[in-house]
């Protein structure tokens, strides 16, 4: 596996893309990279752990893991007990058996090699995988032996391949500052040189998004790239995203979804002979997952059963995998060909050429990254054909030229639901309730106007009042509550959707423009787009026989235009509409806006199946969601703002779609329900959302709904105390 010195990039080469390049166009290349390696496959392993003990006496400062000798949760796993674990994960189908854990006198060489053995014939044909360079050079000392000698008693028992835990960032001043009592970088690396030429596999990690700086994990990843061109033994490079849940180095954040993206896809770039890259999916959001693997990521990881040490530091145990169906699944939704191995790679299967698609958008997108309106069936052509990658770095363009400067903007917002009782039953809806429910609720006029005086109180400077078509719930209720709450509150009323406008007209007998006058003159000030869902009657029909017709929308969207209020415009995909139909969609509001001018932005997210009585056919996921931002973008050619969707995606995802042509990061958002009651659960406070805007390079500005800015976030007044490797990425910004 020989590098070529023609695509080897320097260390300099490294450090300006990781710093510089923007994240679609990274992530373009090492996707690149990974389908010349390994097709349109992606690996996975069905890995069970036993972490022996958790008692350490290293006791590295990044680590959540270790307990002290006392501690209530401290353990030991004696030989036998050891043994009845691994009875029960007979039958399990195990492609890998991973020990690792702390380091006590007692597990010395003995235990292991014990371990190892009975593992062995217990679970015949498992790799037995694990113990890092730490462990072993810790149990050799001990032992008073070489780690040569050491390794060769411990493969003798079974033991199959070095995991490449313990190496964290190489750099000297870092190391100390985060495991100060771990053997350093060369220790480690011997011990790895040592195993490649035992003919031992080993995989190397590198944990990154604490205190490190962009320097010190290009040194990280040329130290590994040194030894790899000396012994070729290692298998697969490891980026760890920190945890940074409550532990002792003063980080407040770990590595957003930008950095990971950043760092998996430049790992890929630099590191030319290494056979692969993993990112272990018990470590961060499915969404951000599938993305990372069109980033230069060609291998998940695995199943981890009864995985402890990402547990302990904080990781989201939700998103863990739990069979390798369920793996297989994830990986067939991203469009990959799963390919189950084990930790060493052996067993591959045949490997299969990528994607042969026309060229044909490769002309469009240039046409639409230079400004140049595109045509429907050339926006079908581009969301079917172009490589999502392309089509990010080519919105990311465009909405440079749309919103120039370096600013990305949020607003700080309440979103207040009047009631959950509704009379038109969306099959997609898994918040409202039947008239006469047990579970239905309406607020007062005095409820809903002390609810926004307390958001106002809190910082809102938007109120986003909607809910249910309640028929207790009339014109004249909101007209209350909307004069109630401009008499006495100063907060911008952005509420209402086209849906509840036609229920509320229809019930008074008048018509949308009176309907729409009388609520402006109670204090509405703009409209929400939502109720949007697909804009096209065939797929309405099917998941909301009872709602607002598509051309009804549009004509509410249009008659409060011409009365002067702004909108703005919402999708919501995934109900299994065909791209056509998105792309109709889009056509319809980039139309109404050529009329009108009246939406201000877009907003797209994706469908959630959880809770409600529609199935869909198959659940958006991360690269769907950055794939639409980018054609909505390269679309919607006369709408200046697209909202990055965190409700529904996450924020990582939502982060990346900040390169991908979106330029606001929508509502921080006080409260929401609607989303919430499909089971998604995300939720963020300004000053996340300022620090998850300024790792993606922007910087952060609070806005008004009219997308004003009230307060600029610049560097300066950030820079002060966040460590060197955090301050903002400055991107150039292109001619
Ligand atoms: S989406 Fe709106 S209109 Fe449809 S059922 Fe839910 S609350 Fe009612």
């Amino acid at each position: 596996m020989t590098n070529n010195p023609a695509t080897r990039i320097s260390d300099f080469q490294a450090l300006e893309m990781l710093q510089q390049m923007p994240t679609a166009e990274l992530m373009a290349r090492a996707d690149a990279i990974r389908r010349a390696r390994h097709g349109d496959q992606t690996f996975y392993v069905h890995s069970h752990n036993l972490n022996p003990t958790n008692r350490c006496v290293v006791k590295c400062r990044l680590c959540s893991f270790w307990r002290a000798e006392g501690d209530a949760d401290a353990y030991t796993t004696s030989l036998e007990e050891a043994r009845k674990n691994l009875e029960k994960a007979q039958g399990w189908n195990l492609t890998d058996l991973h020990i690792v854990g702390g380091m006590v006198p007692e597990l010395d060489l003995e235990y292991y090699e014990k371990l190892f053995s009975f593992a062995r014939e217990m679970l015949p044909g498992v790799l037995l995988q694990g113990m890092t360079a730490v462990e072993i050079h810790w149990i050799a000392g001990n032992a008073g032996l070489s780690v040569h000698a050491t390794l060769e008693r411990l493969m003798a028992a079974g033991f199959g391949s070095v995991s490449g835990g313990g190496a964290e960032i190489f750099a000297p001043e870092i190391r100390r500052q985060i495991a100060a009592d771990k053997i350093d970088a060369d220790t480690w690396l011997d011990v790895h040189r040592t195993a490649h030429q035992l003919g031992l596999p080993t995989n190397a990690t590198m944990l990154f998004g604490h205190i490190e700086n962009d320097e010190q994990i290009i040194d990280h990843l040329s130290r590994l790239r040194k030894l790899q061109d000396e012994t070729g033994g290692f298998q697969a490079a490891i980026p760890l995203p920190f945890q940074a849940n409550g532990k002792a180095l003063g980080v407040q954040y770990g590595p957003s979804g930008d950095r990971q993206v950043r760092v998996a896809a430049i790992t890929r770039i630099y590191l030319d002979n290494f056979p692969h890259v993993r990112m272990l999916v018990n470590y961060m959001d499915r969404k951000l997952l599938g993305v990372l693997t069109h980033s230069g990521v060609d291998d998940i990881g695995g199943t981890s059963l009864d995985e402890r040490v990402a547990k302990a530091a904080g990781a989201p145990q939700s998103q863990k995998f739990f069979s390798a169906d369920e793996m297989e699944a994830f990986l067939s939704n991203h469009g990959w060909k799963p390919v189950l191995t084990n930790s060493a790679y052996q067993a591959l299967g045949t490997r299969q050429e990528a994607q042969g698609t026309s060229e044909r958008w490769k002309t469009i997108l240039e046409k639409a990254e230079a400004g140049e309106r595109i045509s429907a069936e050339e926006a079908e052509t581009l969301y079917v054909e172009a490589p999502f990658q392309e089509l990010g770095r080519a919105a990311d363009a465009r909405r440079r030229q749309m919103v120039p400067g370096d600013i990305a903007t949020y607003v700080v917002d309440k979103n207040l639901n009047t009631t959950n009782v509704c009379t038109t039953g969306c099959k997609f809806c898994a918040f409202y309730t039947d008239p006469g429910s047990s579970r239905g609720y309406a607020l007062t006029p005095e409820q809903v106007v002390e609810k926004v005086k307390k958001a106002a109180e809190a910082g809102a400077t938007q109120i986003l009042i909607q809910g249910g078509l309640n028929p207790e719930l009339d014109l004249e209720y909101y007209e209350t509550c909307l004069s109630g709450i401009r008499d006495n509150i100063d907060i911008w009323i952005h509420s209402l959707s086209p849906t509840e406008i036609e229920f509320l007209a229809q019930k008074a007998g008048i018509s949308i423009r009176d309907c729409i006058q009388r609520l402006k003159d109670a204090g509405l000030q703009s409209l929400p787009g939502g109720g949007a869902e697909i804009l096209v009657d065939e797929v309405r029909e099917r998941i909301s026989p009872e709602k607002t017709r598509s051309q009804t929308w549009l004509d509410v969207m249009e008659t409060a235009n011409e009365l002067g209020l702004k909108t703005t415009a919402t999708m919501v995909y995934g109900f299994g509409e065909t791209i056509a139909q998105r792309v109709e969609h889009l056509m319809k509001i980039r139309d109404l806006q050529d009329r009108t001018g009246g939406f201000t932005a877009f907003i797209p997210w994706s469908f959630s199946p959880s809770h409600t009585e529609l199935d869909c056919p198959r659940v958006q996921n991360g690269t769907d969601y950055l794939r639409l931002v980018a054609i909505a973008r390269l679309v919607l050619d006369n709408i200046s703002h697209l909202q990055a969707g965190w409700v529904t995606e996450g924020t990582d995802v939502a982060q990346l779609a900040l390169g991908f042509g979106a330029d606001d990061f929508g509502g921080v958002l006080m409260t929401e329900e609607v989303v919430s009651a499909t089971g998604l659960d995300h939720g963020v406070d300004e000053e996340q959302v300022i620090h998850l805007i300024r790792e993606a390079g922007w910087v952060p500005a609070q806005r008004t709904t009219q997308y004003e800015h009230l307060s600029i976030h610049r560097v300066e007044e950030m820079c002060a105390n966040r460590p060197a490797s955090r301050r903002l990425r400055v991107i150039p910004t292109r001619g």
